[in-house]
């Protein structure tokens, strides 16, 4: 992409990321001065490592549930920050539900005291284990708030009702992305989510690990086209939700099996207990992407795992 400067200034909370990396990248190409801010607990430096000495990068190492300081202007805010996979926010569940509403009220009160735009990074999570089929912005979502699963799906619908009410009641300028699951390079291999995870199994003939029957369904989006998502919507004037995913649906046990195949591994497939709450269906609807950005996904599962397997393979070869 060729560069250009436009000088504006974004924050981007949780830019150590996976996504909130890719997302640096993004905004830099476009010419804007790109503040990654941190506190590591997921992410990981070697993300943005080669955006150390950018002249238009800074790193800052903060926890967002804190107060937040930065200086000068600002015209827009990505919030991405939250540990994002269930073994993440299963072993941090107060970290997780800090992060979704006191890191949130923080970010916005930024985003309010700055005038700059807010997007919020919400999540797929916010329609729990649906009972509509595939998923569009007006379901309200069917989630357990005392379930183990919980401390992320209701630290993201509270995320999206705070949202809503700093752009009704102060008047911010809010975008909220509902985020169905992603993948890509900078995924941590043990990060638990299933890609990482049937990548690393089959990569080194390890059983692949399915949960439940593994009849369970998923619909998974390759990073660039999630990244081209966020972008749209940042730049557009629509506020309520909009769902960025993927709809070419899969059963999990379908998805194993296309990993064995795509990495050329002999693995077998094993079957372990299916975790509480995990929602046995996902696929978005897409209609309101299409519609107000014109966005639908490039990429489809085969070429979008394609591109993703070099990644894995320098992974695992790195930590062999
Ligand atoms: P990730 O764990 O790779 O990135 C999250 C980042 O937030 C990490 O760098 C972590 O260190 C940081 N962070 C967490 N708590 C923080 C805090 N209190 N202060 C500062 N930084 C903090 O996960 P990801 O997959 O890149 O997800 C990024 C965002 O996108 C999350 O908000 C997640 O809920 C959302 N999302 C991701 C997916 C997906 O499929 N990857 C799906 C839906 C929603
Ligand atoms: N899963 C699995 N084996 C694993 C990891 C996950 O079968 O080793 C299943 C998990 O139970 C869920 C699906 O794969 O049904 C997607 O899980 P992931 O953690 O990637 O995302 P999420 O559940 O948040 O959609």
């Amino acid at each position: 992409m060729a560069e250009s400067t436009n000088k504006k200034r974004v924050l981007i909370t949780g830019g150590a990321g996976f996504l909130g990396s890719h997302l640096c990248d993004r905004y830099l190409s476009e010419g804007y001065e790109v503040i990654c801010m941190d506190n590591l607990v997921t992410g990981s430096g070697d993300n943005i490592a080669h955006l150390f000495g950018h002249e238009r990068f800074t790193f800052i190492e903060h926890d967002v549930t804190n107060f937040i300081y930065v200086s000068g202007a600002l015209d827009l805010i990505l919030h991405f920050a939250s540990p994002a996979s269930p073994i993440d926010y299963l072993e941090m569940p107060i970290q997780t539900l800090k992060v979704g509403s006191l890191g949130t009220h923080k970010a916005l009160g930024l985003a309010k005291a700055k005038n700059a735009r807010f997007l919020l990074a919400s999540t797929s999570e916010v329609y729990g284990d649906p009972l509509i089929h595939p998923q569009a912005e007006d379901y309200w979502g069917n989630v357990n708030p005392i379930g183990d699963r919980g401390v992320y799906d209701e630290a993201k619908r509270f995320a999206e009702a705070m949202t809503m009410a700093y752009h009704r009641y102060h008047g911010v300028d809010t975008r909220i992305v509902r985020i169905f699951n992603t993948y890509g390079s900078r995924m941590r291999l043990h990060d638990g989510r299933a890609l990482p995870t049937f990548m690393r199994q089959a990569l080194n003939g390890n059983p692949l690990t399915v949960y439940g029957d593994g009849s369970q369904t998923r619909s998974f989006t390759y990073v660039d086209d999630l990244v081209e998502g966020v972008w749209r919507l940042s730049q557009s004037d629509f506020t309520d939700p909009v769902n960025i995913g993927n709809p070419q649906e899969i059963t999990i046990l379908e998805f194993a099996r296309e990993i064995i195949e795509l990495t050329g591994s002999d693995s077998e497939i094993t079957f372990e207990e299916l975790p509480k709450d995990d929602p046995k269906v996902r696929q978005p609807n897409i209609g309101r992407a299409r519609e107000v950005l014109n966005w639908e996904p490039v990429f489809d599962r085969k070429e979008g795992l394609t591109k993703t397997l070099n990644y894995f393979k320098q992974k695992v070869l790195s930590q062999s």
